[in-house]
């Protein structure tokens, strides 16, 4: 099944756009979740690295997607100038990193890199969290961001010169929000 997500306008570089593949697995406009459903979700999981070939997640296993998904919301909404994440929107991410192991790595040509221990998928989710801890020292992180579209919200990669971009795709996003500004400001007058 194709994915919305699978084509992103503005996709993130690197291994930072499987975290924004992952944010960008709820379509809250459509309230379509590609994770909603086990059998489902199985397919875009073990293409997306987040479970085994051949598994299929459970009921666990899909409630901490969801909540860990909308802690990544939450951060990237922070890099777009929103509000600094609650401890609530926290909880998930530090429970995932209190609770899922990693190691150190040494590859062949000498990088030393950690990697999740396990391969259940809270451990695969804490290798989406290594990713997000990569892409904060190398800066890339706070280009991740959150469209200013409330009921949209979905993330994209932030290319624009000054930084300043604010919604996930102008075409439909920037230009419906506009239009509605536009017939409000009719109205008033
Ligand atoms: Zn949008």
């Amino acid at each position: 099944m194709q994915w919305y997500g699978d084509v992103e306008a503005k996709p993130a570089p690197g291994p930072l756009r499987r975290v924004q593949a992952f944010i960008n697995t709820l379509d809250r406009e459509s309230g379509q979740d590609r994770l909603a459903d086990p059998a489902d979700a199985a397919e875009w999981l073990i293409a997306a690295g987040l479970l085994d070939d051949g598994a299929v997640p459970g009921r666990a296993d899909l409630a901490v997607l969801a909540e860990v998904r909308e802690s990544l919301r939450a951060l990237v909404i922070h890099n777009t100038g929103g509000p600094a994440p609650t401890a609530a929107q926290l909880d998930p991410l530090r429970r995932l990193a209190a609770g899922a192991p990693a190691r150190l790595v040494v590859g062949d040509a000498g990088a030393v890199e950690v990697a999740p221990v396990g391969s259940s998928v809270p451990d695969r989710l804490l290798g989406l969290l290594l990713i997000v801890a990569d892409a904060q020292r190398d800066g890339s992180w706070v280009h991740l961001k959150s469209c200013a579209n409330e009921d949209c919200r979905w993330a994209f990669y932030d290319r624009s010169r000054n930084h300043g971009g604010t919604w996930c795709d102008m075409a439909s996003c920037g230009n419906k929000l506009k239009n509605r500004e536009f017939r409000a400001r009719r109205r008033s007058r």
